[in-house]
């Protein structure tokens, strides 16, 4: 359960979020719509802990999120917007680095690897460098990292952008099976498609949040 209660993000005397407030229950997809600049990435980042809030709180699961280590050690996973891969590892090591992280043992860590790499359609391409991939490769490994780690949040910045229709199929119907094993899903999209394919459906402007859709 994400418990976004009254969230306000500043960057000096820019305000990115204004006191925003919403739930997402395991099991449910929200997208977050708006123009650039209106505070989505700012709004994941304040829910991954990835930065401070000035005012309000984020809490998972009854956990107040205070700093990113620690979000992501309760399972807060982040797909960035731009994919925050390594570019200089290959996909397969992409993948590994936050499991190892977490400590899991390596055979059911290749074994994690190999599935998610599967589901977004590049079983073939773990051993390529991600500097050697396009950009909707790029996304894929992203995306495929994100849902690897069977978090218990799934923030999904704009993961779809570089997409042809039938990946972007497949990559809302990999955060569907998220959502279905009990996630609870963030998709932030300037794509109509993806926010009508979400149970609900906010949309952010200069940092203030209303809602198109509710839960
Ligand atoms: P969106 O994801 O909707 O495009 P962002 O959250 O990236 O919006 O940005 C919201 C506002 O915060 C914008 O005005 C942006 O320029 C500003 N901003 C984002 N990140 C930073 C940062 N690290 N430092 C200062 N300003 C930032
Ligand atoms: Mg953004």
């Amino acid at each position: 359960m994400i418990n976004v209660e009254q969230v306000t993000v500043t960057y000096g005397d820019l305000t990115a979020v204004a006191d925003v407030s919403f739930v997402v229950p395991p099991g449910f997809v929200l997208a977050v719509s708006g123009p650039s600049g209106a505070g989505k990435s700012s709004l994941l980042w304040a829910i991954a802990g990835a930065v401070p809030v000035a005012k309000g709180q984020v809490e998972i699961d009854g956990l107040v999120i205070t700093d990113r280590p620690a979000a992501a050690a309760h399972g807060v996973v982040l797909i960035p917007q731009g994919n925050g891969l390594a570019r200089v590892l290959t996909a397969r090591e992409n993948l590994s680095v936050p499991l190892l992280a977490d400590h899991k043992p390596l055979d059911e860590l290749d074994r994690a690897v190999e599935e998610a790499l599967t589901q977004v359609g590049l079983a073939d391409s773990g051993d390529h460098l991600v500097e050697e991939l396009s950009g909707g490769e790029q996304q894929r490994v992203a995306v495929a990292r994100g849902i690897a780690q069977q978090g218990r949040v799934i923030l999904a910045d704009e993961s779809t952008s570089e997409l042809d229709s039938s990946n972007r199929e497949r990559v809302l119907e990999l955060l569907r099976v998220e959502a279905d094993r009990g996630a609870a899903v963030i998709i932030a999209t300037h794509d109509p498609t993806v926010a009508d394919s979400a149970d609900g459906h906010a949309l952010m402007d200069e940092g203030r949040l209303s809602w198109v859709r509710r839960l």
